[in-house]
């Protein structure tokens, strides 16, 4: 029996907590706490009524060490599952080490002012959880997340070696609106404009954002662009998973986001450094966060599906093989259960089951750790008993660009 406190109150913390609600065998108690306390009041209201399970709600801005240790003292829990932003990560680190307790993310720390998805502050502090006998888990979302497990299941049954990792991420969802982000708007124009990196026998090789595209046919969607990027998950598999001569991450935009995007580049209105307006500093990109939609907002509205997978060339038993392993998830179920969309649903389901696992000690480590250095199975046999099945296919031949 145990209980957790969640941080951060957003799409993907709302899925989260619907979920855990299911499996009050292993979530005893939820604390949710937020900057803003209404937006846990909502959710812990919908969890009522949905699961008839009492959601404690609490106030706490996570930036501030001393209040979220406060918190920590009063609330006990056995895991901080973190689910504000990218910049809490390190102050909720450091509040857990303080209080001696169990951490858990889904993105990787960012600073304000750079857009730069690298995990080298956060594995800075795997000595002092190390020396505190405390797990930290980072990354248990869908990408990074499943992606990573995905990556670690196909190298445990299905390949003896990788060769070349291709990670696909296809939203074929469609909103209704002319320009929305399905998560964080912030956080997920950072990661668009940033430049395009893949490691290619053991060195990244940048390109400018955007620029590389290809075509691919997904199972349920149908033909979608997609285009190089960044992604995190690239940095942490290439240092776990050293076999892989090439690791690359694709995701689709449609046309439409493209234009709007390129426009508010073109006029300034991404730029993530301060600006002067009216007598104070504003980031332009904040103020446009400001006026999108919340990606909570999408989740009656939004109809199609994701399709997120693997695809992996390499050896099994001296032959070459190339296999794919990938979920397919629908926007309106995911509403239906949880009331949000599926880029909040693939991330929230994940972290309650890295949740889950490090509760029930199927997962146990001490020190800062990465998902994919961990046994895949429970948490392949949580997705398929949690809502995100997966299927696993043979490929004909590898991909051909
Ligand atoms: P949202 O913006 O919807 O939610 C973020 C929540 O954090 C909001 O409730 C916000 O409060 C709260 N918050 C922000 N700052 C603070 C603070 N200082 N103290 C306390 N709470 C704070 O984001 P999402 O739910 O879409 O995303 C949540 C996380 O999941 C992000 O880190 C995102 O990068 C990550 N993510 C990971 C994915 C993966 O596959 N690994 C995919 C998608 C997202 P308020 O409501 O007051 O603004």
């Amino acid at each position: 029996m145990s209980k957790v406190l969640v941080i951060g109150a957003g799409g993907v913390s709302s899925v989260a907590v619907h979920k855990m609600a299911q499996l009050p065998e292993i979530f005893s108690a939820i604390v949710l706490a937020s900057r803003r306390r209404f937006k846990c009041d909502a959710i812990a209201a919908s969890v009522k009524e949905r699961f008839g399970y009492d959601v404690e709600t609490a106030e706490v801005d996570a930036d501030d060490v001393d209040a979220t240790a406060a918190l920590i003292e009063q609330v006990r829990p056995k895991l901080v599952v973190n689910l504000a932003l990218p910049y809490q990560d390190l102050a909720i680190m450091d509040a857990c080490l303080r209080t001696g307790v169990d951490y858990l993310d889904t993105a990787n720390y960012e600073p304000r002012d750079e857009a730069k998805f690298e995990y080298k502050w956060q594995w800075a502090y795997h000595d002092r959880f190390r020396e505190a006998g405390l797990m930290a888990l980072l990354g248990s979302g869908f990408d990074p997340g499943v992606t990573s497990v995905f990556a670690t299941y196909i190298r445990k049954h299905l390949l003896d070696r990788i060769e070349t990792l291709d990670i696909l991420d296809c939203n074929g969802g469609d909103h209704g609106q002319h320009f929305a982000t399905n998560f964080n708007p912030e956080i997920n124009i950072r990661e668009v404009t940033a430049p395009a990196r893949h490691y290619e026998d053991g060195r990244w090789i940048e390109t400018p954002a955007l620029s590389t595209k290809q075509v691919f046919d997904f199972d349920q969607v149908g033909e979608k662009n997609m285009y190089l990027m960044y992604h995190e998950e690239l940095e942490s598999l290439a240092t776990h998973l050293p076999e892989i001569e090439r690791i690359r991450f694709w995701m689709t935009f449609g046309d439409q986001y493209l234009k709007h995007l390129e426009v508010l580049q073109n006029v300034g209105m991404t730029r993530i450094d301060p600006v002067m307006y009216e007598g104070r500093e504003i980031i332009p990109l904040q103020f446009l966060k400001a006026v999108l939609p919340e990606p909570a907002s999408l989740g009656e509205t939004t109809k199609g599906k994701t399709n997120i997978g693997d695809i992996a060339t390499g050896t099994k038993d001296g032959e070459r093989k190339t296999v794919y392993v990938y979920n397919v998830c629908d926007h309106e179920e995911a509403f239906r259960e949880t009331g949000n969309q599926a880029v909040s649903y693939t991330t929230g389901v994940p972290a309650m089951i890295g949740a889950a696992l490090m509760l029930t000690g199927a997962w146990r480590g001490e020190g800062v750790f990465n998902i994919e250095q961990f046994d895949p199975d429970p948490f392949m046999e949580m997705l398929n008993q949690n809502g995100l099945p997966w299927q696993v296919r043979e490929l004909p031949e590898p991909l051909p660009f």
